[in-house]
């Protein structure tokens, strides 16, 4: 199925996402648990303070106390217990104003009630309460924050919460310890702090709906630009214009990749068209001579003489050489393309084709040298290699210059066979002989009638010397001729060939 949701909008909503679960996380941290972490904070520095306590020696107990009731602001009551007589005695105190212990210490039935609490729990009994202005002590069950200031804390002096702790200390003495925190400043600091978030939240949200606004429709920008391109180019428009300004760099790589293939395809089409105009006229040509010699030969006296006949003869050959070139590069393109490689000697085989070419001399003045090692064996698919032979031929035949010769030379270095066609024509100028091995290319446009060609013979070259694994290339001169070469392994019977069809 098809996403209709664009770039735009999925950023834009992944952003408001992000910024609302920052938001919640604020609102969790701050709000809902914030109470719960002051809670057990103080719960566990009370517990912290008193086993301190039990730690220290009965007779420093006071002046313990009292450095710990300034540093930690905590009020402590601490009672020596014998157990055998059951008797209570306080060693020290250290009540600072406003504490719930100024009222518990009087309350005997509430304190005997949590020490019998504490008596059984290891860690303390814990205790909240609700001190009034009255001077009242209102136990409760959770922590007395109230989620909102309300008229029923009007009367609400502080909250307080209180640790009850009975253990032995240092000494083996029992020491039952009370303690008490203030809780009060936290029900403010949770509304001042909500009243914040609110506010924080509200601003959060603004922001982050321009700051999402802003980068969604800024990120996909370069992306709606290069999407409405693309589509220009699907519609032929080779020319579209893929640049995107200040773009990230994936998307400046993408713009660069699709600029590089609308390039690519407009030089096919460019090619393909210069193509069909040169095949049609290449048809033409030779039909137009079969039909007119052939009809001349029919309707006048005298006329079917064997050179006429060999023009017609001609004329079919190179319309057969034409259509061969088109079935063999479509093969190429089908996939259809493999080698039956089979031990040759490259100079003989060039020899025989140089022979074949002699016809030239008489018919067209050219000169064909052959210069050749003996003994170039090579492991190749010999149909193949003379298709190569050829190709480069016909090519130097075709562009050479005025003194109408070709050289071909074939070598043993270094291990290799190198055959060499040469040519003191026209010459390539430096920029083009990157383009010449690529399909449908031709160094000059304009067609000439005489130098056939259907810009396919150098592609068909490289891909059979690709196939064979082949090193090949060219070196060119504008005005003094070139020089197209390859270079195969030397086949010697000792070393086993490479089977194995390189793509
Ligand atoms: P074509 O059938 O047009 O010759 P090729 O693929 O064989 O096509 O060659 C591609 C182009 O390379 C030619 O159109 C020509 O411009 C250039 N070329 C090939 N061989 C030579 C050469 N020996 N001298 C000069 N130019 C050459």
């Amino acid at each position: 199925m098809r996403q209709k949701t664009t770039v735009k909008w999925r950023l834009f909503f992944c952003m408001m996402a992000f910024s609302a679960c920052v938001i919640a996380f604020l609102w969790g941290m701050q709000i809902l648990f914030f109470d719960e972490f002051y809670y057990q904070s103080t719960q566990q520095r009370m517990q912290f303070t008193c086993d301190q306590f039990f730690r220290t020696s009965t007779e420093d107990l006071a002046n313990r106390s009292e450095e710990l009731a300034v540093k930690r602001q905590f009020s402590v009551l601490i009672y020596v217990v014998d157990e055998s007589s059951g008797t209570t005695s306080e060693v020290c105190s250290n009540i600072l104003p406003g504490s719930a212990l100024t009222v518990l210490r009087h309350d005997k039935d509430r304190l005997n009630r949590i020490y019998a609490k504490a008596y059984h729990e290891k860690n303390g009994y814990m205790l909240h309460f609700n001190l009034t202005e009255s001077g009242e002590l209102v136990e409760t069950d959770a922590p007395g924050i109230t989620p909102w200031p309300s008229d029923t804390d009007s009367d609400l002096l502080s909250e307080r919460m209180a640790l009850a702790m009975f253990r032995s200390n240092a000494e083996g003495k029992m020491l039952y310890i009370l303690m008490d925190a203030s809780l009060a400043p936290v029900s403010t600091t949770v509304s001042t702090l909500r009243l914040q978030l609110v506010v924080l939240s509200c601003a959060l949200f603004v922001i982050s709906v321009i700051i999402a606004l802003s980068l969604s429709v800024h990120l996909s920008k370069p992306l709606r630009k290069l999407n409405n391109a693309a589509k220009e180019l699907a519609a032929g428009n080779y020319a579209a214009d893929f640049q995107v300004n200040g773009g990230y760099c994936e998307v400046n790589e993408l713009s660069e990749t699709l600029s590089y293939a609308a390039d690519e395809l407009g030089k096919v089409d460019r090619l393909q068209k210069e193509l069909l105009a040169n095949i049609s006229h290449d048809l033409r040509t030779p039909l137009t001579m079969i039909i007119g010699y052939g009809e001349i030969m029919r309707d006048l006296e005298g006329e079917n003489t064997p050179e006429n006949v060999q023009v017609i003869i001609d004329e079919a050959t190179r319309l057969s050489s034409l259509v061969n070139d088109l079935l063999e590069i479509s093969s190429y393109q089908a996939g259809n393309e493999s080698i039956s490689r089979e031990s040759l000697d490259l100079s003989t085989v060039v020899q025989d084709v140089c022979r074949r070419y002699q016809h030239l001399k008489e018919r067209g003045g050219y000169t064909i040298l052959f210069e050749g090692d003996e003994n170039t064996l090579i492991f190749a698919d010999k149909k193949r290699i003379l298709q190569v032979v050829c190709n480069l031929m016909n090519n130097a035949i075709n562009y050479a210059g005025a003194d109408k010769t070709v050289i071909v030379r074939c070598t043993k270095a270094h291990g290799n066979v190198r055959l060499s066609v040469i040519d003191h024509g026209v010459g390539i100028p430096e920029q083009e002989l990157s383009n010449i091995w690529n399909r449908y290319y031709k160094v000059d446009k304009t067609h000439v009638r005489g130098v056939t060609g259907s810009g396919l013979g150098l592609s068909i070259v490289r891909r059979i010397l690709e196939l064979h694994g082949a090193r090949y290339g060219v070196s060119s001169k504008v005005g003094a001729g070139s020089c197209f070469w390859f270079e195969l392994p030397e086949y010697t019977q000792q070393e086993p060939p490479l089977l194995d069809t390189p793509h």
